[in-house]
């Protein structure tokens, strides 16, 4: 593994540093109270090509291999205070464009990915429902071919950027018999005539990404929608899921960068009993562990990518970068308030509320709980 950037990724990423501090910097303490999705910054990293990073030229986007993309998006995260726009846009990223990258039909992809890269479209996926969240597969959504239309019928939730979405991956059963093996994805459009997108949920982080609740009432969706093979969602939806899980906190590594420096420059200032608190071993021990958790989420994020770009199978890598990072992000926080005493708790300080956004990392794309599942099966138990 190479260490080094290229004279070209470094001006990549010297950009995204500019971009990020420049012209993603605004006041995120009355948009998170309100819960509110800047549609203007989403416009401009798609003016960017912030959501194209790994799609070819070709369809619009800036065709760059999983570590200078995730090495990108790390620089996002750590210029852009907004954890609910860079989780809006990795969920579009990893959870729709690259479904259609490996999958989609050439007019499919000529369709939809340049919108999706260029800030035009929004993407989103609906797997999760009521009844099925770590077990997927046994989702009771529905799709019955009738002429050259498919009819949905069930509901999805918790789907990120479901009540902005222009297109959702929608995961649903033509042959209940099969199981898994007889679920298929579909490209469903806002506007399908039995699409309701309207139901908004309300929650604790990353409240600038919305999320709602899904339902399709005789849903009808054309056959060219159907992404994929009739029977290939399962397999499709583990593939992008391995994507997803090696890359969705790459932006959180740049902002637990962020952090371990807010942390560093509040403990050489803060004074108490006539010295800094930087020079109490037990606060510095805390910012030592976070410097700990950010190198190692890190080298793990990047080692991930790299072993990916090589196309080597990267199950088990995605997995344990996943956990690691978002167990590392949750310390990392909570570590923060804590140096910062009374002031870390308060909204103010813009800490509280990065506690509250890293918590979902250990709920989306797989549970810790499931992570550690796949680790334990890839070491044999
Ligand atoms: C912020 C956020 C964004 C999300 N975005 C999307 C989205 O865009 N699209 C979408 O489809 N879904 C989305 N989800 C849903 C997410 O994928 C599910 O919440 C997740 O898969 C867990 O499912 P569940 O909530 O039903 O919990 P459950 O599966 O019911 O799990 C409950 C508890 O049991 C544990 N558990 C379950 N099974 C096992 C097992 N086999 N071994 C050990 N422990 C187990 C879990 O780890 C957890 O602690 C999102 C969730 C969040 C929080």
């Amino acid at each position: 593994m190479d260490f080094a950037w290229s004279d070209q990724q470094r001006e990549l990423l010297d950009a995204v540093d500019r971009f990020a501090s420049e012209q993603l910097r605004y006041d995120m303490i009355e948009n998170d109270r309100n819960a509110v999705f800047n549609h203007d910054a989403w416009k401009k990293c798609g003016g960017f090509g912030i959501q194209g990073l790994p799609v070819s030229e070709e369809y619009g986007g800036l065709a760059q291999d999983p570590i200078t993309t995730v090495a990108a998006l790390e620089r996002l995260g750590y210029g852009c205070k907004d954890n609910g726009l860079n989780f809006s846009i990795n969920a579009h990223m990893w959870t729709a464009i690259i479904p259609l990258v490996y999958n989609g039909s050439e007019a499919q992809k000529k369709k939809y990915l340049p919108g999706l890269c260029d800030g035009s479209l929004i993407g989103g996926n609906a797997m999760s429902e009521p009844n099925s969240g770590s077990d997927a597969f046994s989702l009771a959504t529905t799709a019955v071919r009738k002429g050259a239309k498919y009819i949905l019928n069930g509901s999805k939730i918790f789907v990120t950027n479901g009540p902005i979405a222009d297109v959702l991956l929608v995961f649903a059963s033509t042959d209940k018999a099969k199981g898994a093996a007889g679920i298929s994805a579909f490209l469903v459009e806002k506007g399908s005539p039995g699409l309701d997108l309207s139901h908004k949920i309300e929650k604790m982080g990353v409240r600038t990404s919305p999320m709602g609740e899904v339902f399709f009432e005789d849903c009808e969706v054309p056959e060219e929608n159907r992404l994929g093979k009739e029977g290939a969602g399962s397999w499709m939806f583990t593939r992008s899921m391995t994507w997803e899980r090696g890359c969705i906190l790459a932006a959180s590594v740049g902002t637990m960068q962020r952090l371990l420096e807010t942390c560093i420059r509040y403990a050489n200032e803060r004074k108490q009993n006539g010295q800094s608190i930087g020079k109490f071993q037990q606060v510095a021990t805390k910012i030592v562990d976070m410097k700990m958790r950010v190198e190692s989420s890190r080298h793990m994020l990047y080692h991930c990518a790299w072993a990916a770009g090589r196309r080597k199978a990267v199950y088990l890598e995605a997995a344990m970068a996943k956990l690691q990072i978002s167990e590392s992000w949750v310390r990392c926080c909570e570590d923060a308030i804590q140096i910062h005493g009374g002031y870390g708790y308060m909204t103010e300080y813009e800490i509280e509320r990065e506690l509250r956004d890293a918590i979902g990392s250990k709920l989306y794309s797989g549970t810790s709980e499931v992570q550690r599942n796949i680790i334990a099966s890839m070491l044999g138990l």
